[in-house]
C-alpha cells in the first residue's frame, strides 16, 4: 500500500527502532510510547483491521500473537505482566490502518480504558 506509513517501515523507506522481524512480522517502538516498553508489532503484508481477519490471515494473526509473547520475555515483562492492544476503527481509537498491536508493560495499567 503506498501511503502506508506502516508498509513504508516495513519496506524501511522511513526509519523506525526495529526491535524484531521475520519473513512474516514486524516489531517496532512506538514514536509516541505509553509506557516504558511500548511495542508494535504488525504483519509485513497490509491488512487494514481487525474487520479484516479472516480464515486467510488467522495463522498469521497466530504468528503475531506467539511473537508477542516471546517479545514480552526478551523484553522482561512477562513476569509482572503486560497489555496488549488492538484499536479499531474510529470508535476503537485506531489512527493507522494497518493492523497493528501494542505490546505495552513496564507498568501497572488500569481498567475500563478511556
Ligand atoms: P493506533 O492509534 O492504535 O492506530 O496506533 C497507532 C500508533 O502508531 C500510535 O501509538 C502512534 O504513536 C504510532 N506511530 C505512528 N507513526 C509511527 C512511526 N512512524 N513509528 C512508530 N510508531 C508510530
Amino acid at each position: 500500500m503506498e501511503d502506508c506509513i506502516f508498509c513504508k517501515i516495513v519496506n524501511k523507506e522511513i526509519p523506525s527502532e526495529i526491535i524484531y522481524e521475520d519473513d512474516k512480522v514486524m516489531a517496532f517502538k512506538d514514536v509516541n510510547p505509553q509506557s516504558p516498553v511500548h511495542v508494535l508489532v504488525i504483519p509485513k503484508e497490509h491488512i487494514e483491521s481487525s474487520n479484516d481477519i479472516d480464515d486467510n490471515n488467522s495463522q498469521l494473526i497466530g504468528h503475531i500473537f506467539v511473537t508477542i509473547k516471546e517479545l514480552a520475555k526478551e523484553l522482561g515483562i512477562d513476569e509482572d505482566g503486560y497489555r496488549i492492544v488492538n484499536n479499531c476503527g474510529s470508535f476503537g481509537g485506531q489512527t493507522v490502518y494497518h493492523i497493528h498491536f501494542h505490546l505495552l508493560g513496564g507498568r501497572k495499567f488500569s481498567w475500563p480504558p478511556g
